[in-house]
């Protein structure tokens, strides 16, 4: 924007959304395809209120206005929407003309904060711009439209290209929404099954435990894997009711082993980031089992590394309730990225789980063997079990037997099975397709 111009732009810091609505109709209307409506707010404002208090943020609201309102060129307008959102109407559609004038208005901006005191918050501005069609679109949608550009504008030093609405970007979104609908819709019909995939003893090639993994039996496209939802529930904040499902369901399958006097395995159950942070998670899980009557010694929750990025004290806290409670509790896809050592040393799991990434490609190297070997010897040490996850061939079964690994999880054993299969391969007493392979590895 340029603070040259003889004539005064128009701008109006209130909240009259109407006159905006009016005047942006108007500006639009006689300049067909030469006008940009665009969506600017501060990124975190909220937390400027609460640091610094509203009469600072007050204070902050009208410089940006006025930072605005300076680089208006003659007959463009801004107003002040709801709280720190503003909206403004330039005269172009030239791209890199806007890209220019917003940079030149966040630059300023920047420079100040720069500058600023210890008492002036740090403000980062964001934008979103919507190009006007010429195709009867209600300026409220436009307001819609920049709306959700900014929102996808990413936090980026620089104002960049993806602060323009693009129409293909939210269609994905309305996709992403409907897919997401699709999903609740399928778990108020009860589409969402538990298998079960059995976790064997090296030592004596017996079914010592089991993991619980999600599946959607779709009526038309049959049994899907998790890979495939849950991304977008926990995207979409769902992911929980998948998590607390799988939970009951588990703990009433315990519950019909035990009325059936059959032998009890713990059994594991995974939990995202997402549904650490529900209130009254583990009070819940308490009065499932208690109801139920099974031991909580034979629920392990499983949480992955990836849900430590920025928690990691939070995480401990929730890992500690746990045994206190007396549940169990291990440590997934550990290797997966970048596993530290410092998380086995301060979170208090029971179990830790190697991933699949360490035993394909490089288990051939030395190098990746070794690797294992330590790990299992230096888990072992701590007091933790340790199971290897997506063991699929027998070289790699061998070579585990000759470590600290307690158990296997993998094809080379068993993939994932229905409840009434796992039952068939648990219960029947009968030589199962474990103790064969382990038989044959020295
Ligand atoms: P995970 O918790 O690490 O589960 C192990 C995954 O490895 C499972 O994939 C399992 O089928 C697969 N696997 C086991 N052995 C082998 C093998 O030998 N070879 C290969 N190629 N794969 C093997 P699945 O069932 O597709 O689940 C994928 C991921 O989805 C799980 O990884 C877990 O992160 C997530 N997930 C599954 N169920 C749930 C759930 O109820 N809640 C949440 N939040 N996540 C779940
Ligand atoms: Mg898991
Ligand atoms: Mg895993």
């Amino acid at each position: 924007m340029n603070s040259e111009g003889s004539s005064k732009a128009t701008a109006c810091y209130s909240h009259d959304r109407e006159w905006f609505v009016a005047e942006a109709a108007a500006f639009i209307s006689s300049r067909p395809k030469g006008a940009a409506l665009v969506s600017l707010d501060v990124s975190d404002f909220k937390v400027v209120n609460l640091v610094f208090g509203r009469r600072t943020g007050d204070r902050m609201l009208r410089h940006i206005y006025e930072t605005v309102e300076s680089f208006l060129e003659p007959g463009e307008f801004l107003i002040r929407d709801t709280a720190d959102i503003f909206y403004a109407v330039l005269a172009t559609q030239d791209r890199a003309t806007i890209l220019e004038r917003l940079t030149a208005v966040r630059s300023a901006f920047d420079a100040e904060m720069l500058t600023g005191s210890a008492h002036t918050p740090y403000l980062e501005l964001r934008f979103g711009v919507y190009l006007p069609e010429n195709d009867g679109t209600p300026v409220e949608k436009m307001i819609e439209y920049a709306n959700m550009a900014r929102k996808h504008s990413l936090r980026n030093l620089r104002v960049t290209d993806k602060c323009f609405y693009c129409p293909e970007r939210a269609q994905h979104k309305v996709e992403e929404k409907q897919r997401a609908a699709e999903l609740v819709e399928a778990m108020e019909k009860r589409q969402f099954v538990v298998f079960l995939q059995p976790k064997v003893n090296l030592k004596t090639g017996r079914i010592a435990g089991a993991e619980a993994l999600v599946r959607w039996n779709h009526p038309e496209r049959g049994i899907l894997a998790p890979g495939l939802f849950i991304p977008l529930l926990e995207r979409c904040r769902l992911v929980h009711r998948i998590d607390i499902f799988v939970f009951e369901e588990v703990c009433r399958l315990l519950a019909k082993w035990q009325r059936e006097g059959r032998e009890l395995f713990p059994i594991s159950v995974n939990l995202s980031r997402e549904t650490l942070d529900i209130p009254n998670l583990l009070p819940h899980f308490k009065t499932i089992c208690d109801e139920l009557g099974v031991p909580r010694r034979l629920i392990e929750i499983e949480i992955t590394e990836t849900s430590f990025a920025g928690s990691f004290e939070k995480i401990c806290d929730f890992v500690r309730s746990l045994n206190a409670e007396g549940f169990s509790c291990s440590l997934d896809d550990f290797g997966f990225g970048y596993s530290s050592l410092g998380c086995l040393q301060r979170l208090p799991v029971d179990t830790v789980k190697l991933d699949r990434s360490f035993f394909v490609g490089s288990f051939d190297e030395e190098r990746s063997r070794m690797i294992v070997s330590a790990m299992t010897c230096l888990a072992n040490r701590l007091g933790l079990k340790t199971v290897a996850e997506g063991i699929e061939d027998i070289e790699q079964l061998d070579y585990l037997k000759r470590t600290c690994c307690d158990m296997v999880q993998g094809f080379v054993f068993y993939r994932p099975m229905s409840a009434a299969d796992f039952e068939r391969e648990a219960f029947s007493g009968r030589s199962s397709n474990a103790t064969d392979v382990c038989a044959c590895t020295g």
